[in-house]
C-alpha cells in the first residue's frame, strides 16, 4: 500500500455482497459459456441502458474486433487518431485500412466537417470514438453514413451511463462498443459489450465469440473466444447497483476541479455538452504552454513529485506510435497532434477526496505568474 494518487481507482461492490452472490457457483459448477448470470447481466444492462440488444464480451477490445468482423466490412475505414490504441488495432486486425480524420478542437471527437473529403470508393465504414465520454456529432455522422451508404460503429468505451437527448449514448450507430475494464466508470473486472439493433447481427456476434460454433455439429465460420465468465458477470451485476451513485460522486469531483481551475488563461477543460448527461469519466486538461510559460510535461512532473499520477491520455497519438508511424505519420491531423502534446488527464474517481483535488489544482495554480 502507498498513498500515491492514481488517475483512477476501481469501483468495487461490498465484499460480502459479491461473496454471497458467487456462492451458488459452487453448487452449479457452471462457470462460463453463457450461464445464468451472463443472461442476468445482459438483461439488467438492457434495462439500465434502455437498449434492445446487447452481447457481453470478455473485454472491450474483443467487443470492438468482433463488432467490426460481424459487419463484414472491406477496404477503408474512417476513424480518429485521438483514442486508445485498441480502436486502431481492432481495425487493422480485421484486415481493414484506417484512414485518420482530424478531431474537433473543442470536443476532441472526429471532426465531421473533414470526413467527406476522406471518403473513397473503398470506404466501408466510419468508426468514431466518444472520447472521454464527449459525444460525437451523431447527427452529422448519420447524415454522411446514409449519403455514402457506410456503416457506423462507435467506440463507446468511455460512455457508460451517459445519455444524449435522453437515449443511452451507446444506442447510436449500427453498433456501439462498451468497455467494462477495471479502469472504466463501470467495470466487470475485464469485460465489454456490443450494443446493436438487429437480431441477425447478434447471432453473428454470438457465433464469433464462441469459436464460430453455430450448433453442436455446425461450425461454419472462423470465430474467436470472447465469452464473459460467471464471476465477472456477477461483479457486473453487483457494480450496476451502485453506478448511479458513483456517477453523482464523480460529478462532485468534476465540479470541484472546475471551481478551482475556472478562468485561468491557458487552461482548457471539457464542458458538459448540451443534451448530454455525462458520466464524468475523465478530467482532461489542455495546457497551452505559450500562455502559461510551462507545458504539460512540467505539470506531470510537479504532480508526480506530490505523489499524484496523472496520465497523458492520449499520447503518443496513434499516428506517432512506433507501431503505426511509418505508415500513417503524414501530418494530416494537426489538431489531434497538438491536443495529444498538451493534454493531461487528472485523477477522477468516486471516492477521490476533495482536498486532493484542491491540492492538485493548487500545484498547478502555484506555478502560474511565477
Ligand atoms: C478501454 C478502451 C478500449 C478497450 O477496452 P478493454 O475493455 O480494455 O479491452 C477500447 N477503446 C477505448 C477508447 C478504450 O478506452
Amino acid at each position: 500500500m502507498n498513498n500515491n494518487i492514481n488517475i483512477t481507482r476501481t469501483s468495487m461492490p461490498p465484499y460480502e455482497e459479491y461473496i454471497e452472490m458467487i456462492k451458488p457457483l459452487w453448487e452449479s459448477h457452471w462457470l462460463t459459456n453463457m450461464g445464468v448470470y451472463h443472461q442476468e447481466l445482459e438483461n439488467n444492462l438492457k434495462k439500465y441502458l434502455g437498449v434492445q440488444y446487447i452481447s457481453l464480451m470478455t473485454n472491450g477490445h474483443m467487443a470492438l474486433e468482433l463488432a467490426i468482423q460481424a459487419m463484414h466490412l472491406k477496404g477503408e475505414v474512417i476513424t480518429t487518431p485521438f483514442t486508445f490504441v485498441s480502436t486502431t488495432h481492432a481495425i487493422i486486425r480485421n484486415g481493414l485500412k484506417p484512414i485518420f480524420c482530424d478531431i474537433d478542437p473543442v470536443t476532441y471527437t472526429i471532426d465531421t466537417k473533414k470526413i467527406e473529403s476522406l471518403i473513397t470508393e473503398k470506404t466501408s465504414a466510419i468508426i468514431p470514438v466518444h472520447v472521454y465520454g464527449q459525444v460525437c456529432n451523431i447527427e452529422a455522422i448519420e447524415t454522411i453514413a446514409q449519403k455514402y451508404n457506410l456503416k457506423v460503429i462507435y467506440d463507446a468505451a468511455h460512455t457508460f451511463g451517459e445519455t444524449y437527448k435522453g437515449k443511452a449514448v451507446s444506442n447510436f450507430g449500427d453498433a456501439s462498443v462498451l468497455s467494462f475494464h477495471a479502469t472504466k466508470v463501470y467495470n466487470t473486472i475485464e469485460g465489454g459489450a456490443v450494443i446493436f439493433h438487429h437480431s441477425e447481427y447478434g447471432e453473428e456476434l454470438y457465433r464469433l465469440k464462441n469459436f464460430g460454433i453455430r450448433s453442436q455439429i455446425l461450425i461454419d465460420g472462423v470465430g474467436s473466444n470472447a465469452k464473459m465468465d460467471e464471476f465477472r458477470a456477477i461483479m457486473g451485476i453487483c457494480n450496476l447497483k451502485y453506478i448511479d451513485y458513483e456517477i453523482v460522486k464523480r460529478k462532485a469531483i468534476y465540479q470541484c476541479y472546475i471551481e478551482n481551475l475556472v478562468n485561468i488563461p491557458g487552461i482548457k477543460y471539457l464542458d458538459i455538452q448540451e443534451d448530454v448527461k455525462s458520466n464524468y469519466a475523465y478530467f482532461p486538461v489542455e495546457f497551452d504552454s505559450e500562455i502559461l510559460g510551462f507545458d504539460r510535461e512540467c505539470v506531470l512532473e510537479w504532480l508526480m513529485e506530490d505523489g499524484v499520477y496523472a496520465r497523458r491520455y492520449f499520447y503518443p497519438l496513434i499516428t506517432k506510435t512506433d507501431c503505426y508511424k511509418a505508415l500513417y505519420d503524414k501530418g494530416f491531423t494537426p489538431i489531434a497532434e497538438k491536443v495529444s502534446s498538451n493534454i493531461l488527464a487528472l485523477p477522477i474517481y468516486a471516492d477521490l477526496p476533495f482536498d486532493i483535488v484542491k491540492r492538485i489544482c493548487n500545484v498547478i495554480r502555484g506555478k502560474i505568474n511565477g
